[in-house]
């Protein structure tokens, strides 16, 4: 798959997108904990969706293209809604310093950062018709997966347990095929390890399980490399060669120095950036889930290495998450354990304390979105899925029909990036510390004697320094007993690979005692990067319900803070005499700030409400006749379709407080009458 240098790396390695080819412990994971999925229709919900132009595939009336989607108004404001409380929640309330950064990314840059030499995924075609590309390790994964269905029903049968054919579902194409124990073991253990996979092991996989184009029956051709990165050029002459960026973490990076000196010097902080990124999937699906242009939300927190510890771990730290930790998977279970960050952190499941608080954060970020606590868990990445640099990575996982879908990736991934981009460049991007005491310390050193050096070793002397200079403390001592043992001589390589001999003359190798008043160091980064269309999507299934007395009234309970449209506005009916109050009124409510959506069109009041049921709009104010003699006023809460009827003045007052989280539909149910006699049609 993916080498270890890129976060590609780590993106693939998260169980492969789980999503696309549901796993029996993920199926397992539905009927176990939610009971209530049971009667989740996906189809029902995407009607919804499409009518109300939530989303919609990019470019529809010329056939679409894959990965792309068009937000309408809905989807709109739902997504700003969700960017504007990330921004609040993280950049505002952890002072965080925001960028907005270039797409279009000089080829250089991502050469540097390890993505175009990386960042890819192993494709397979149908040997005879090509245009049928596919992505191998999810390919190979579907089969396995579908023989063994075919196995266990093999073996329900055997038991006497019998499963008709025509009871299977819709898409189960698995065959009642028993396997052999240790074929069955294999499978699952290929199924586990898959996305480790480099392209001869994927090749080895497809010719001994014998996996065919899925299509067509064909044999597949050898798996290839596939850059996922969108290439352009930039500039009339097509020289200067760039990428689409595939993350907005490297703009960040890039002016580390800028962020620095903005803060004053001052250390640990955080940048952030939200911004499309692009990845040419091979074969995006299921939605918004995996796509080819998404909105990312990304925070860099710089840290000391030798100091993770947060000043505000304390805030968090009694926080209960639901962690799948690396010991729990590697006795093959996905049982998430319930316990404090706090816990997690000193027991060093979770490595550092500002890992653990941006986890926590993340975790309070999503619940305050709508997304439900039991169907959030947080997943350790194994060892070998992390980039060898990482030292601990996370992802936080929501559940919803495809799945469990990583929509937050937490990775703790050092100074590889800042150390790499200051290697290319020349660019200092390190932190210089003021010592309070200075630091005195002994280190092994070595000095050339030019004089005798460069005369004697000549044309060599370059590559001979090179490598000298290259050694480290424990290499120069090492060096220095080879000359004492050798009487004052020895051979050593230059950089060319040729040995070269050299005396005690040439140089000199000594203890010396220094004084810093200044430390240097290249600062760590913990990165927390959130996917806003996966989360967006999740959410949506999440607050989904249809209302028991009628399976066709869909409702999607948006918490009201990041509810498309905060409140609707409905005359009884399109009778002019309402006219001149609408207008009052959301004149009024505009001036509140509060985004209304008036419907003053002439289908039945029920038919209005829930068309706004749909979209989701907590709230709904309603004119009738009584209004335009009393100037009284009913506010409808949308789940419970409860009703109060009040005066303009105080029904905008609690308006105005139910969005602002003073109050609450309950507190407002015990403070005023219910209102009964409206929804008559
Ligand atoms: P990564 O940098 O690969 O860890 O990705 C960070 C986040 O971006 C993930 O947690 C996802 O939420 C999101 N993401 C990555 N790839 C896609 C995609 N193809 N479509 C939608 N979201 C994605």
């Amino acid at each position: 798959m993916i080498s270890i240098q890129t976060k590609r790396y780590s993106f693939n390695l998260k169980k492969n997108f789980p999503f696309e080819f549901k796993t029996l412990t993920q199926q397992f994971f539905r009927v176990k904990l939610y009971s209530s999925m049971a009667t989740f229709n996906r189809t029902t919900l995407e009607e919804v969706l499409k009518k109300r132009f939530f989303y919609t595939p990019s470019f529809q009336i010329y056939g679409a293209v894959a990965g792309f989607y068009d937000y309408g108004p809905p989807g709109c404001a739902l997504q700003a809604n969700i960017i504007d409380l990330w921004r609040r929640h993280f950049i505002l309330e952890e002072d965080m310093l925001e960028m907005d950064g270039s797409i279009m990314t000089p080829a250089e840059v991502l050469k540097t950062s390890g993505h175009v030499d990386k960042f890819t995924d192993w494709m397979v075609k149908d040997s005879l018709k090509t245009s049928d590309i596919y992505r191998a390790d999810h390919l190979i994964k579907q089969e396995l997966e579908t023989r063994l269905e075919g196995d266990k029903q093999a073996r329900a049968k055997l038991d006497g347990n019998v499963q008709s054919e025509k009871s299977k579902k819709k898409n189960d194409k698995s065959q009642m095929v028993k396997l052999e124990d240790s074929v069955k073991a294999e499978y699952e253990d290929i199924i586990t390890r898959i996305s480790n996979y480099n392209g001869v092991e994927i090749g080895e996989v497809i010719r001994k399980y014998n996996i065919k184009s899925p299509e067509t029956g064909n044999d597949l051709t050898e798996p290839e490399e596939f850059n996922l990165m969108f290439e352009s050029s930039i500039g009339p002459t097509g020289h200067q060669k760039g990428y689409l960026r595939p993350e907005t973490a490297q703009g960040q990076f890039l002016n580390f120095k800028r962020f620095l000196e903005f803060n004053n010097d001052k250390m640990p902080f955080a940048s952030a950036s939200i911004g499309r990124s692009f990845r040419n999937e091979i074969s995006p699906r299921s939605g918004l889930i995996r796509v080819r242009e998404f909105t990312m939300a990304e925070i860099e927190h710089y840290v000391d290495p030798n100091n993770k510890t947060h000043s505000r771990f304390n805030e968090v730290k009694d926080i209960k998450l639901r962690l799948v930790p690396r010991s729990v998977q590697s006795e093959g279970k996905m049982d998430p354990i319930e316990m404090a960050i706090g816990e997690a952190v000193e027991k060093k499941i979770v490595d550092n304390e500002t890992l653990g608080y941006f986890l926590a954060r993340t975790y309070l970020f999503l619940t305050k979105l709508g997304i439900k606590p039991d169907r959030l868990r947080f997943r350790q990445h194994m060892p070998n899925e992390m980039a060898h640099y990482a030292c601990d990575c996370w992802d936080a996982d929501i559940h919803n029909s495809y799945g469990w879908i990583e929509c937050v990736g937490c990775a703790d991934r050092s100074a590889y990036d800042l150390t790499v981009h200051s290697n290319r460049t020349k660019e200092k991007l390190v932190v210089r510390e003021n010592l309070a005491e200075p630091m005195i310390y002994d280190k092994t050193v070595l000095e050339i004697n030019k004089k005798v050096f460069g005369p004697k070793l000549r044309q060599n002397s370059k590559t001979v320094e090179d490598y000298l200079t290259s050694l480290n403390e424990e290499q120069l001592e090492a060096l220095k007993k080879a000359l004492e043992d050798g009487n004052g001589t020895t051979k050593v390589p230059g950089t060319d690979g040729n040995q070269y001999e050299i005396t005690s003359e040439y140089l000199t190798i000594k203890r010396q005692t220094f004084t810093e008043h200044v430390r240097e160091y290249t600062p760590n980064v913990i990165e927390p990067s959130f996917g806003i269309g996966r989360i967006l999507y999740s959410l949506i299934e999440h607050v989904y319900w249809t209302r028991k007395d009628d399976e066709q009234r869909s409702v999607l309970s948006f918490p009201p803070r990041v509810a498309p449209f905060k409140c609707l506005l409905v005359p009884l009916s399109n009778n002019p005499a309402f006219t001149d109050l609408v207008d009052e009124l959301a004149k009024r409510i505009r001036k509140l700030s509060i985004a209304i959506k008036v419907d003053d069109s002439s289908n039945s009041i029920g038919r209005r409400y829930a068309r706004n049921d749909e979209l989701g709009t907590p709230f709904a104010i309603t004119i009738d006749f009584q209004s335009v003699n009393d100037r009284t006023i009913t506010l409808r809460e949308r789940d419970s379709t409860k009703q109060i009827r009040e005066n303009i003045d105080t029904i905008l007052q609690v308006l105005k407080d139910l969005l602002e989280e003073s109050t609450t539909w309950e507190k407002v149910m015990e403070t005023y009458p219910t209102f009964t006699q409206q929804e008559l049609d």
